[in-house]
């Protein structure tokens, strides 16, 4: 069985074409920023809203959730698009997702993941996606921990391995005033980054500024690690400079 926060059809913004974002219970980092508390937890919460009650998590099993998928494939196909598992973090449910995407029925496949998981588990959904969405916040371990709840250590481990699979990914970095979005922290980030194999571009996320209003009906305490209201600083010449692709994504996309 895996635990699914959310389904979201007819997404424009977590992959190429339209596609179904699955959104996986569990992640390993708390993020200051997450604008998805609810998919921290790996357990079905209750969420409190202007709304009522409602809970967020529910439980499948591999075959109830690929027929679900199956039966939008061929709207996804004919869209250039699939399915793309975020969360959370599929890497917590590893064994869950990699038996779904064997069952899917040639559907293209983008994970979309904080890196943070055993090489094991990353080589494995990796493997089975077409394209991967790499996530990458800190360089700097200490500041990595103070902010994100772990260290980076696993994360750029797993970065190294991605480039040596042969599959093409993008990183995503989510830009958070004077945390992520120094020059110096991407300074470091473009140059981790630039002789990696399969990259195919970056992509700069500015913060979601809502984020905050969520944690209350997930009864979860916000307590961000930066100034809210501060604008940020979308400094695309570094990576430009360092010959690399980067565009920036608007704050529709829901994981970061
Ligand atoms: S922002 Fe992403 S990596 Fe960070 S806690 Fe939220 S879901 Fe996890």
């Amino acid at each position: 069985m895996g635990t699914v926060f959310d389904i979201k059809e007819f997404a424009v913004h977590d992959g190429p074409g339209i596609r179904t974002t699955v959104f996986l219970k569990g992640c390993p980092l708390f993020c200051s920023w997450c604008h998805n508390p609810e998919g921290i937890s790996s357990k079905p919460q209750v969420m409190c809203g202007s709304g009522g009650e409602r809970i967020a998590g529910k439980e499948y099993t591999p075959e109830e959730l690929a027929a679900i998928l199956n039966g939008q494939a061929e709207v996804l196909r004919t869209n250039e698009g699939g399915v793309t598992f975020s969360g959370g973090e599929p890497l917590c449910q590893t064994k869950f997702v990699a038996e779904v995407i064997e069952l899917l029925n040639n559907i293209h496949i983008v994970l979309d993941t904080c890196g943070y998981g055993s090489e094991e588990d990353f080589r494995l959904l990796a493997g089975k996606s077409d394209l991967v969405y790499f996530d990458l916040k800190l360089i700097d371990a200490k500041a990595h921990r103070h902010h994100t709840g772990a260290g980076n250590e696993p994360i750029l481990h797993n970065l190294k391995i991605l480039s040596t699979m042969a599959k093409p990914f993008i990183i995503r970095v989510p830009l958070i005033p004077q945390v992520t979005d120094t020059d110096r922290n991407l300074s470091a980030i473009a140059s981790a980054i630039r002789n990696l194999q399969g990259l195919a571009c970056v992509e700069l996320l500015p913060y979601n500024k809502a984020a905050a209003g969520k944690y209350k009906s997930a009864g979860v305490e916000f307590r961000p690690t930066y100034e809210q209201w501060r604008e940020v600083n979308i400094n695309q010449s570094i990576f430009t400079d360092a010959g690399l692709k980067v565009r920036v994504v608007g704050q529709q996309k829901r994981k970061a």
